[in-house]
């Protein structure tokens, strides 16, 4: 049984998704649905701008019924390119990926980044245009078209802003989040105002050699639990409540990476949480005004 979260509008949500940037192309996304499927995951994580809801909605529909599951026994998430960005342009979007995806309604939509593809970071009208995109999503979710809403790559001044603005409050914040990459104060302010912290990259990126996995505390302390790196990083990040969408087109990584039924000690989960290296592997929102 997969372990879930409730977000604070009752929705419930598997803890482990699967990632899928980077996963293009129909024989591939087949085949890792499939695997994916097998190994017991039910949540599934793309975007618009990944160029894969296509491929995805097709897998999806053929598998399901081989795996004799249904569209309720499954969380899907999508995201509005920052190219959509705006109270109509977001809501068209969200359209158009249910309809690549084929569904009726998506599990979770998120605004993927809280700038506009159009605009510099610094170009403070990207305020005017990220209020206008939640107010779309809010329509939406009003509508019955999504299940929760929220954003991603969002800082606390952005989140601060957002609240400041609106009662509507994001169900969830999609984030760099990893031990060399801790957001501690991003993290509580999310565990204060409802909002659930999902983290992205959790192993690292698809760097060639990713640094967190080759990082030698977490390799000795994997060795030490008998476990990979990976599942230490993906349960240090479960154990404390935080979603994760490791990415992976490997069958054996697929299976392993959900494959998290022990407890790290509190020990080693501060050692994880001490490591004292503060890297971004992926973009960095902060510039953005
Ligand atoms: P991850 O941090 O999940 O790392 C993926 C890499 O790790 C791949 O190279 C994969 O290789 C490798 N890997 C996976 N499992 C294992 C394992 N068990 N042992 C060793 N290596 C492993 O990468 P992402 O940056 O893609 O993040 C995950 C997901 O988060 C994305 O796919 C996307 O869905 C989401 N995301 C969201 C962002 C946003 O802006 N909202 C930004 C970035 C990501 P292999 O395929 O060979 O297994």
């Amino acid at each position: 049984m997969q372990r879930t979260v409730i977000l604070s509008n009752g929705v419930s949500m598997p803890l482990v998704g699967l990632g899928t940037y980077k996963t293009r192309g129909c024989d591939l996304i087949f085949s890792v649905v499939k695997a994916a499927l097998e190994a017991g995951y039910r949540s599934f994580d793309t975007a618009a701008v990944y160029r894969n809801e296509k491929e995805l909605g097709e897998a999806l529909h053929h598998y399901l019924p081989q795996f004799n599951l249904s569209r309720e026994d499954i969380f899907i998430t999508s995201k509005l390119s920052p190219s959509a960005q705006g109270y109509d342009e977001s809501q068209a979007a969200l359209e158009v990926s249910l309809s690549n995806l084929q569904l009726s309604y998506l599990d979770l939509y998120l605004i993927h980044w809280p700038a506009a593809a159009k605009l510099k970071p610094e170009d403070p009208r990207n305020r005017e245009v990220r209020a206008g995109s939640w107010a779309g999503l809010e329509a939406a979710y009003k509508r019955g078209r999504v299940r929760a809403v929220g954003v991603s790559n969002y800082t606390v001044t952005h989140l601060q802003e957002l609240l400041d603005q609106t009662s509507f409050t994001p169900h969830v914040n999609q984030v760099e989040y990893h031990p060399h990459y801790l957001q501690k104060g991003l993290k509580s302010f999310c565990e204060n105002e409802g909002i659930h912290l999902q983290a992205y990259s959790s192993l690292g990126t698809s760097l060639q050699s990713s640094p967190l996995l080759q990082d030698p505390t977490i390799c000795h302390l994997a060795n030490k639990l008998t476990c990979s790196p990976a599942q230490l990083l993906l349960r240090w990040a479960t154990q404390q409540g935080v979603g994760v969408l490791p990415k992976s087109t490997s069958a054996s990584h697929i299976r392993e990476n959900i494959h998290l039924d022990f407890d790290l000690s509190e020990k080693d989960l501060a050692t994880l949480s001490n490591l004292g290296i503060s890297h971004k592997y992926a973009w960095d929102p902060s510039s953005v005004l």
